[in-house]
């Protein structure tokens, strides 16, 4: 969990980390994943979304409700 992004499907990503001496391991890159409220089907989700689907608008964000409706 939250290393998938479970709108665009996007995980992790493995390659070599190069050390100064030239020598490989392995690594591992992770999405850039935020647990988010978004509206599904017009009911608010709890999903992990990667920044680039926030960012480019591929998910419908849930506002949290503001609480100067309660005041007035
Ligand atoms: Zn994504």
């Amino acid at each position: 969990m939250g290393k998938f992004c479970e709108v665009c499907e996007k995980g992790a990503m493995s390659g070599h980390k190069i050390s100064h001496s030239d020598r490989k391991s392995n690594r591992v890159w992770a999405p850039n994943v935020q647990r988010v409220r978004v509206l599904l089907n017009g009911s608010p989700r709890r999903l992990y979304v990667c920044t680039r689907c926030l960012r480019s608008g591929n998910v419908q964000r849930a506002l949290p409700r503001m609480s100067s409706n309660t005041v007035a």
